[in-house]
Protein backbone atom coordinates (compact mmCIF):
# COMPACT_ATOMS: atom_id res chain seq x y z
CA UNK A 1 0.00 0.00 0.00
CA UNK A 2 1.56 3.32 -1.12
CA UNK A 3 1.69 5.22 2.02
CA UNK A 4 3.06 8.99 3.36
CA UNK A 5 4.87 9.05 6.68
CA UNK A 6 4.86 11.91 8.45
CA UNK A 7 7.87 13.82 10.64
CA UNK A 8 7.78 13.57 14.55
CA UNK A 9 5.56 16.73 15.75
CA UNK A 10 4.25 17.43 11.69
CA UNK A 11 0.78 15.49 12.78
CA UNK A 12 -0.60 18.32 14.86
CA UNK A 13 -2.38 20.20 11.50
CA UNK A 14 -3.68 16.79 10.61
CA UNK A 15 -5.19 15.62 14.40
CA UNK A 16 -7.25 19.50 14.19
CA UNK A 17 -8.21 17.94 10.48
CA UNK A 18 -6.61 20.50 8.46
CA UNK A 19 -6.99 18.34 5.13
CA UNK A 20 -2.96 19.98 3.54
CA UNK A 21 0.02 18.08 4.30
CA UNK A 22 2.86 20.23 3.10
CA UNK A 23 6.04 18.75 2.01
CA UNK A 24 8.19 19.88 5.15
CA UNK A 25 5.90 17.77 7.08
CA UNK A 26 6.60 14.28 5.13
CA UNK A 27 9.18 12.11 6.49
CA UNK A 28 8.70 9.26 4.04
CA UNK A 29 7.04 8.13 0.99
CA UNK A 30 6.79 4.70 0.45
CA UNK A 31 5.84 2.60 -2.78
CA UNK A 32 6.19 5.27 -5.45
CA UNK A 33 2.64 6.32 -5.44
CA UNK A 34 1.64 8.06 -8.86
CA UNK A 35 -0.03 11.32 -9.03
CA UNK A 36 -3.04 11.15 -7.63
CA UNK A 37 -3.07 7.71 -6.15
CA UNK A 38 -4.99 7.22 -2.52
CA UNK A 39 -1.57 7.03 -0.03
CA UNK A 40 -2.39 5.97 3.86
CA UNK A 41 -1.29 9.12 6.01
CA UNK A 42 0.68 7.69 9.65
CA UNK A 43 2.37 9.64 12.05
CA UNK A 44 5.55 9.36 13.06
CA UNK A 45 4.63 6.96 15.61
CA UNK A 46 2.87 4.68 12.92
CA UNK A 47 -0.68 5.64 13.42
CA UNK A 48 -2.85 5.44 10.47
CA UNK A 49 -4.19 9.14 9.98
CA UNK A 50 -6.27 8.91 7.24
CA UNK A 51 -6.27 8.75 3.41
CA UNK A 52 -5.34 11.53 1.35
CA UNK A 53 -4.70 12.25 -2.70
CA UNK A 54 -0.65 12.28 -3.52
CA UNK A 55 0.05 15.07 -5.53
CA UNK A 56 3.98 14.52 -6.03
CA UNK A 57 4.80 17.82 -8.00
CA UNK A 58 2.89 19.87 -5.77
CA UNK A 59 4.23 22.14 -2.64
CA UNK A 60 0.93 20.17 -0.44
CA UNK A 61 1.82 16.62 -1.58
CA UNK A 62 -1.04 15.38 -0.07
CA UNK A 63 -4.82 16.36 0.30
CA UNK A 64 -7.09 14.23 2.67
CA UNK A 65 -9.90 12.83 1.77
CA UNK A 66 -10.64 11.19 5.15
CA UNK A 67 -9.87 11.26 8.66
CA UNK A 68 -11.21 7.90 9.20
CA UNK A 69 -8.80 5.45 9.07
CA UNK A 70 -11.03 2.63 8.75
CA UNK A 71 -12.51 4.03 5.11
CA UNK A 72 -12.13 2.52 1.63
CA UNK A 73 -11.48 5.84 -0.71
CA UNK A 74 -13.77 4.49 -4.18
CA UNK A 75 -16.50 5.02 -5.85
CA UNK A 76 -18.80 4.54 -2.71
CA UNK A 77 -17.32 6.95 -0.72
CA UNK A 78 -17.30 9.76 -3.47
CA UNK A 79 -20.87 9.29 -3.93
CA UNK A 80 -21.65 9.79 0.13
CA UNK A 81 -19.21 13.27 -0.41
CA UNK A 82 -21.43 14.67 -3.25
CA UNK A 83 -24.67 13.15 -2.04
CA UNK A 84 -24.66 15.01 0.97
CA UNK A 85 -23.26 18.37 -0.29
CA UNK A 86 -26.33 18.57 -3.28
CA UNK A 87 -28.28 17.33 0.29
CA UNK A 88 -27.10 20.21 2.41
CA UNK A 89 -27.96 23.01 -0.86
CA UNK A 90 -31.75 21.32 -0.83
CA UNK A 91 -31.77 22.89 2.41
CA UNK A 92 -29.97 26.09 2.45
CA UNK A 93 -32.84 29.51 2.93
CA UNK A 94 -31.28 31.17 0.65
CA UNK A 95 -31.51 29.28 -2.75
CA UNK A 96 -35.37 29.44 -2.88
CA UNK A 97 -34.99 32.29 -5.98
CA UNK A 98 -32.29 30.97 -7.78
CA UNK A 99 -30.92 28.25 -9.98
CA UNK A 100 -27.76 29.02 -9.92
CA UNK A 101 -25.22 28.06 -6.69
CA UNK A 102 -22.02 26.38 -5.77
CA UNK A 103 -22.94 22.46 -5.33
CA UNK A 104 -19.21 21.74 -3.89
CA UNK A 105 -17.34 23.42 -2.60
CA UNK A 106 -13.86 21.94 -2.30
CA UNK A 107 -12.09 21.13 0.98
CA UNK A 108 -15.13 22.75 2.40
CA UNK A 109 -17.30 20.08 1.24
CA UNK A 110 -14.67 17.43 1.93
CA UNK A 111 -13.68 17.24 -1.38
CA UNK A 112 -9.86 19.16 -2.10
CA UNK A 113 -9.54 20.09 -5.87
CA UNK A 114 -13.21 20.25 -6.72
CA UNK A 115 -15.66 22.59 -7.65
CA UNK A 116 -19.25 22.09 -8.88
CA UNK A 117 -21.68 24.88 -9.72
CA UNK A 118 -25.14 24.62 -11.12
CA UNK A 119 -26.13 27.12 -13.50
CA UNK A 120 -30.24 26.48 -14.60
CA UNK A 121 -29.77 23.05 -16.55
CA UNK A 122 -25.74 22.65 -16.58
CA UNK A 123 -23.24 22.16 -14.04
CA UNK A 124 -19.69 23.71 -14.63
CA UNK A 125 -16.90 21.49 -13.13
CA UNK A 126 -13.52 23.13 -12.12
CA UNK A 127 -10.98 20.40 -11.15
CA UNK A 128 -7.56 22.02 -9.42
CA UNK A 129 -5.84 19.49 -8.10
CA UNK A 130 -4.33 15.62 -9.15
CA UNK A 131 -6.59 13.95 -6.82
CA UNK A 132 -9.85 14.88 -8.28
CA UNK A 133 -7.87 14.45 -11.82
CA UNK A 134 -8.20 11.07 -11.22
CA UNK A 135 -11.12 10.52 -10.25
CA UNK A 136 -13.04 12.55 -13.01
CA UNK A 137 -14.76 10.13 -14.59
CA UNK A 138 -16.64 8.63 -11.67
CA UNK A 139 -17.09 11.88 -10.47
CA UNK A 140 -18.91 13.21 -13.51
CA UNK A 141 -20.53 9.83 -13.67
CA UNK A 142 -21.86 10.02 -9.70
CA UNK A 143 -23.13 13.68 -10.82
CA UNK A 144 -25.35 12.23 -14.10
CA UNK A 145 -26.57 9.86 -11.18
CA UNK A 146 -27.47 12.40 -8.50
CA UNK A 147 -28.70 15.08 -10.75
CA UNK A 148 -29.49 13.71 -13.75
CA UNK A 149 -30.34 15.49 -17.35
CA UNK A 150 -27.74 17.87 -16.89
CA UNK A 151 -25.56 19.12 -19.48
CA UNK A 152 -21.69 18.51 -17.62
CA UNK A 153 -19.22 21.25 -18.84
CA UNK A 154 -15.81 21.28 -17.47
CA UNK A 155 -13.57 24.72 -16.57
CA UNK A 156 -10.46 23.51 -15.40
CA UNK A 157 -8.45 26.66 -16.98
CA UNK A 158 -7.20 26.94 -14.03
CA UNK A 159 -3.21 28.12 -14.02
CA UNK A 160 -2.86 26.55 -10.18
CA UNK A 161 -3.09 23.40 -12.02
CA UNK A 162 0.50 23.26 -13.71
CA UNK A 163 1.28 23.67 -9.76
CA UNK A 164 0.22 19.93 -9.58
CA UNK A 165 1.94 18.98 -12.89
CA UNK A 166 -1.55 19.37 -14.89
CA UNK A 167 -2.55 21.51 -17.96
CA UNK A 168 -5.45 23.50 -18.15
CA UNK A 169 -8.67 22.05 -19.53
CA UNK A 170 -11.84 22.81 -20.84
CA UNK A 171 -14.71 21.28 -22.67
CA UNK A 172 -18.04 18.83 -22.63
CA UNK A 173 -18.05 16.14 -20.16
CA UNK A 174 -21.79 14.98 -20.37
CA UNK A 175 -25.03 15.40 -21.98
CA UNK A 176 -25.43 18.41 -23.94
CA UNK A 177 -23.09 21.93 -24.24
CA UNK A 178 -24.47 24.84 -22.86
CA UNK A 179 -25.31 27.60 -24.94
CA UNK A 180 -23.07 30.84 -25.39
CA UNK A 181 -25.56 32.14 -22.49
CA UNK A 182 -27.04 30.93 -19.63
CA UNK A 183 -29.77 32.96 -17.85
CA UNK A 184 -30.00 33.00 -14.42
CA UNK A 185 -31.95 35.00 -12.25
CA UNK A 186 -31.08 36.58 -8.47
CA UNK A 187 -33.85 38.12 -6.54
CA UNK A 188 -35.63 40.44 -8.84
CA UNK A 189 -32.47 40.37 -11.20
CA UNK A 190 -31.88 38.23 -13.81
CA UNK A 191 -28.24 37.96 -15.38
CA UNK A 192 -26.72 35.99 -18.64
CA UNK A 193 -23.48 34.28 -17.72
CA UNK A 194 -21.17 32.73 -20.23
CA UNK A 195 -20.23 29.32 -18.81
CA UNK A 196 -18.22 28.79 -21.49
CA UNK A 197 -15.60 32.04 -21.79
CA UNK A 198 -16.47 34.10 -18.25
CA UNK A 199 -14.44 34.79 -15.52
CA UNK A 200 -14.50 31.74 -12.88
CA UNK A 201 -17.16 29.11 -14.14
CA UNK A 202 -19.16 32.30 -15.38
CA UNK A 203 -20.23 34.07 -12.43
CA UNK A 204 -19.31 35.09 -8.39
CA UNK A 205 -21.81 33.26 -7.29
CA UNK A 206 -20.18 33.69 -3.63
CA UNK A 207 -21.28 37.33 -3.64
CA UNK A 208 -25.46 36.54 -4.05
CA UNK A 209 -26.28 37.47 -0.56
CA UNK A 210 -23.49 40.27 -1.01
CA UNK A 211 -25.47 41.94 -3.96
CA UNK A 212 -28.55 41.69 -1.79
CA UNK A 213 -27.31 43.57 0.91
CA UNK A 214 -25.57 46.24 -0.68
CA UNK A 215 -29.12 46.26 -2.52
CA UNK A 216 -30.78 47.19 0.67
CA UNK A 217 -28.37 50.54 1.64
CA UNK A 218 -29.69 52.27 -1.71
CA UNK A 219 -31.56 55.33 -1.61
CA UNK A 220 -32.05 56.37 -5.17
CA UNK A 221 -28.73 58.66 -5.89
CA UNK A 222 -25.13 57.13 -7.99
CA UNK A 223 -23.25 54.25 -7.33
CA UNK A 224 -20.08 53.73 -8.44
CA UNK A 225 -19.29 50.07 -8.59
CA UNK A 226 -15.92 48.79 -9.29
CA UNK A 227 -14.27 45.89 -10.41
CA UNK A 228 -18.28 45.75 -12.08
CA UNK A 229 -17.81 42.37 -13.96
CA UNK A 230 -20.91 41.52 -15.78
CA UNK A 231 -22.81 44.05 -13.29
CA UNK A 232 -23.54 42.40 -10.33
CA UNK A 233 -23.85 44.43 -7.87
CA UNK A 234 -24.69 47.27 -10.34
CA UNK A 235 -27.98 45.74 -11.10
CA UNK A 236 -29.08 45.08 -7.68
CA UNK A 237 -28.66 48.74 -7.09
CA UNK A 238 -30.92 49.55 -9.81
CA UNK A 239 -33.29 46.68 -8.86
CA UNK A 240 -33.38 48.67 -5.11
CA UNK A 241 -33.87 51.71 -6.73
CA UNK A 242 -30.86 53.50 -7.63
CA UNK A 243 -30.85 56.51 -10.08
CA UNK A 244 -27.62 55.78 -11.99
CA UNK A 245 -25.02 53.89 -11.85
CA UNK A 246 -21.37 53.49 -13.31
CA UNK A 247 -19.36 50.47 -13.69
CA UNK A 248 -15.84 50.02 -13.70
CA UNK A 249 -14.45 46.62 -15.33
CA UNK A 250 -10.65 46.13 -17.30
CA UNK A 251 -12.97 43.67 -19.09
CA UNK A 252 -14.71 44.87 -21.81
CA UNK A 253 -16.24 42.03 -22.72
CA UNK A 254 -17.93 41.60 -19.04
CA UNK A 255 -18.67 45.67 -19.25
CA UNK A 256 -20.46 43.93 -22.90
CA UNK A 257 -22.17 41.25 -20.87
CA UNK A 258 -23.58 43.78 -18.33
CA UNK A 259 -25.02 45.90 -20.71
CA UNK A 260 -26.92 42.93 -22.24
CA UNK A 261 -27.75 42.53 -18.49
CA UNK A 262 -29.28 45.64 -18.52
CA UNK A 263 -31.77 45.31 -21.86
CA UNK A 264 -32.36 41.92 -20.61
CA UNK A 265 -34.22 43.43 -17.46
CA UNK A 266 -35.41 46.10 -19.23
CA UNK A 267 -33.38 49.46 -17.70
CA UNK A 268 -33.10 52.67 -19.25
CA UNK A 269 -29.13 52.46 -21.03
CA UNK A 270 -28.82 55.97 -19.96
CA UNK A 271 -28.79 55.31 -16.51
CA UNK A 272 -25.55 53.35 -16.39
CA UNK A 273 -22.35 54.68 -17.27
CA UNK A 274 -19.22 51.61 -18.54
CA UNK A 275 -15.83 52.52 -17.36
CA UNK A 276 -13.67 50.26 -19.56
CA UNK A 277 -10.12 50.45 -18.27
CA UNK A 278 -7.63 49.89 -14.39
CA UNK A 279 -9.80 50.76 -11.73
CA UNK A 280 -6.55 52.79 -10.21
CA UNK A 281 -6.45 55.04 -12.82
CA UNK A 282 -10.09 55.31 -13.36
CA UNK A 283 -10.76 56.48 -9.67
CA UNK A 284 -8.10 58.78 -9.45
CA UNK A 285 -9.26 60.27 -12.59
CA UNK A 286 -12.68 60.80 -11.09
CA UNK A 287 -11.51 61.80 -7.54
CA UNK A 288 -9.62 64.99 -9.77
CA UNK A 289 -12.77 65.56 -11.24
CA UNK A 290 -14.37 65.97 -7.83
CA UNK A 291 -16.97 63.04 -8.47
CA UNK A 292 -19.09 61.99 -5.81
CA UNK A 293 -21.21 59.12 -5.57
CA UNK A 294 -23.79 58.29 -2.49
CA UNK A 295 -22.80 53.88 -2.94
CA UNK A 296 -19.09 53.00 -3.72
CA UNK A 297 -19.00 49.08 -3.97
CA UNK A 298 -15.22 47.87 -4.24
CA UNK A 299 -14.65 44.30 -5.63
CA UNK A 300 -11.39 43.82 -6.35
CA UNK A 301 -9.62 40.70 -7.79
CA UNK A 302 -7.31 38.30 -5.33
CA UNK A 303 -4.71 41.20 -4.48
CA UNK A 304 -2.56 38.55 -2.60
CA UNK A 305 -2.22 34.92 -4.07
CA UNK A 306 0.34 33.93 -1.54
CA UNK A 307 1.25 35.09 1.49
CA UNK A 308 4.37 36.78 -0.10
CA UNK A 309 2.17 38.66 -1.66
CA UNK A 310 0.35 40.53 1.27
CA UNK A 311 2.33 43.57 1.77
CA UNK A 312 1.95 44.78 -1.81
CA UNK A 313 -1.34 43.37 -1.81
CA UNK A 314 -2.36 45.76 1.32
CA UNK A 315 -1.12 49.09 -0.19
CA UNK A 316 -3.49 48.08 -3.32
CA UNK A 317 -6.31 47.64 -1.09
CA UNK A 318 -5.06 50.35 0.83
CA UNK A 319 -5.14 52.79 -2.43
CA UNK A 320 -8.33 51.53 -3.89
CA UNK A 321 -10.41 52.21 -0.56
CA UNK A 322 -8.68 55.53 -0.33
CA UNK A 323 -10.00 56.60 -3.36
CA UNK A 324 -13.07 54.63 -2.48
CA UNK A 325 -13.51 56.91 0.70
CA UNK A 326 -12.84 60.15 -1.28
CA UNK A 327 -15.27 59.45 -4.08
CA UNK A 328 -18.03 59.05 -1.46
CA UNK A 329 -20.39 62.06 -0.75
CA UNK A 330 -20.53 62.65 3.17
CA UNK A 331 -22.78 59.86 4.45
CA UNK A 332 -21.98 57.67 1.66
CA UNK A 333 -21.99 54.01 1.57
CA UNK A 334 -18.60 52.18 1.28
CA UNK A 335 -19.15 48.35 0.61
CA UNK A 336 -15.55 47.52 0.39
CA UNK A 337 -14.44 43.21 -0.08
CA UNK A 338 -10.99 41.16 -0.40
CA UNK A 339 -11.24 37.47 -1.78
CA UNK A 340 -7.56 37.06 -0.85
CA UNK A 341 -7.78 33.68 1.54
CA UNK A 342 -4.32 35.35 3.00
CA UNK A 343 -5.70 38.72 4.06
CA UNK A 344 -7.63 38.73 7.48
CA UNK A 345 -10.94 40.19 8.43
CA UNK A 346 -8.72 41.95 10.51
CA UNK A 347 -6.18 43.03 8.61
CA UNK A 348 -9.32 44.36 6.00
CA UNK A 349 -10.89 46.09 8.67
CA UNK A 350 -7.22 48.17 9.75
CA UNK A 351 -6.77 48.74 5.72
CA UNK A 352 -10.15 50.60 5.41
CA UNK A 353 -9.77 52.43 8.60
CA UNK A 354 -6.43 53.86 7.50
CA UNK A 355 -7.99 54.28 3.99
CA UNK A 356 -10.77 56.57 6.00
CA UNK A 357 -7.85 58.52 7.99
CA UNK A 358 -5.96 59.06 5.30
CA UNK A 359 -9.32 60.66 3.23
CA UNK A 360 -9.85 62.93 6.62
CA UNK A 361 -13.08 61.03 7.03
CA UNK A 362 -14.59 59.20 9.91
CA UNK A 363 -16.09 55.65 8.73
CA UNK A 364 -18.13 53.40 11.01
CA UNK A 365 -18.53 49.41 10.37
CA UNK A 366 -22.53 49.19 9.69
CA UNK A 367 -21.95 45.02 8.47
CA UNK A 368 -19.40 42.53 8.23
CA UNK A 369 -19.97 40.26 5.39
CA UNK A 370 -19.04 36.94 4.24
CA UNK A 371 -19.67 34.18 1.15
CA UNK A 372 -23.43 32.88 1.06
CA UNK A 373 -24.01 29.77 2.46
CA UNK A 374 -23.71 27.48 -0.49
CA UNK A 375 -19.59 28.33 -0.09
CA UNK A 376 -19.47 27.13 3.44
CA UNK A 377 -16.42 27.52 5.25
CA UNK A 378 -14.93 24.17 6.89
CA UNK A 379 -13.90 25.54 10.64
CA UNK A 380 -10.85 23.21 10.81
CA UNK A 381 -9.41 25.04 6.93
CA UNK A 382 -8.95 28.67 7.50
CA UNK A 383 -7.82 28.80 4.03
CA UNK A 384 -11.34 28.61 2.78
CA UNK A 385 -12.62 31.42 4.15
CA UNK A 386 -11.39 33.97 1.45
CA UNK A 387 -13.94 35.97 1.34
CA UNK A 388 -14.63 39.23 3.38
CA UNK A 389 -16.63 42.74 3.22
CA UNK A 390 -17.70 45.57 5.13
CA UNK A 391 -20.39 48.17 4.60
CA UNK A 392 -19.23 51.28 6.42
CA UNK A 393 -20.85 54.82 6.46
CA UNK A 394 -18.90 57.19 6.02
CA UNK A 395 -19.34 60.86 7.02
N1 LIG B 1 -18.34 42.36 -8.39
C1 LIG B 1 -18.37 41.35 -9.43
C2 LIG B 1 -17.17 40.44 -9.37
C3 LIG B 1 -15.85 41.14 -9.48
S1 LIG B 1 -14.50 40.10 -9.83
C4 LIG B 1 -19.68 40.59 -9.36
O1 LIG B 1 -20.45 40.77 -8.40
O2 LIG B 1 -19.96 39.80 -10.26
C5 LIG B 1 -13.21 41.21 -10.12
C6 LIG B 1 -13.32 42.00 -11.42
O3 LIG B 1 -12.22 42.89 -11.45
C7 LIG B 1 -13.22 41.19 -12.70
O4 LIG B 1 -14.36 41.43 -13.48
C8 LIG B 1 -11.97 41.71 -13.42
O5 LIG B 1 -12.15 41.83 -14.83
C9 LIG B 1 -11.80 43.06 -12.81
N2 LIG B 1 -10.43 43.61 -12.73
C10 LIG B 1 -9.27 42.99 -12.42
N3 LIG B 1 -8.26 43.87 -12.34
C11 LIG B 1 -8.78 45.09 -12.62
C12 LIG B 1 -8.24 46.42 -12.69
N4 LIG B 1 -6.95 46.65 -12.43
N5 LIG B 1 -9.08 47.43 -13.01
C13 LIG B 1 -10.39 47.20 -13.26
N6 LIG B 1 -10.94 45.98 -13.20
C14 LIG B 1 -10.15 44.94 -12.89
Amino acid sequence: MAAVVLKPGRDKSLRRRHPWIFSGAIAEVQQAPAPGETVAIFSARKELLGWGAYSPASGIPVRVWSFDPDIQIDREFFHRRLASAIQLRRTLPGLRHTRAWRLVNAESDGLPGLVVDRYGDFLVVQISAVGPELWRTTIVDLLNDIMPNLGIWERSDLEVRRKEGLTPRTGSLAGRAPPPLVEIQEGAVRFLVDLVQGQKTGFYLDQRDNRARVGAYVAGGSVLNVFSYTGGFGLSALAAGADQVTQVDASEAALTLGRQNLVLNGYDATRVTDLPGNAFDILRRLRDQAMHFDLVVLDPPKFAETAAHLPKAARAYKDINLLGCQLLRPGGILCTFSCSGHLEFSLLRKIVADAALDAGRDARILERLGPAADHPVNLAFPEGEYLKGLICRVE
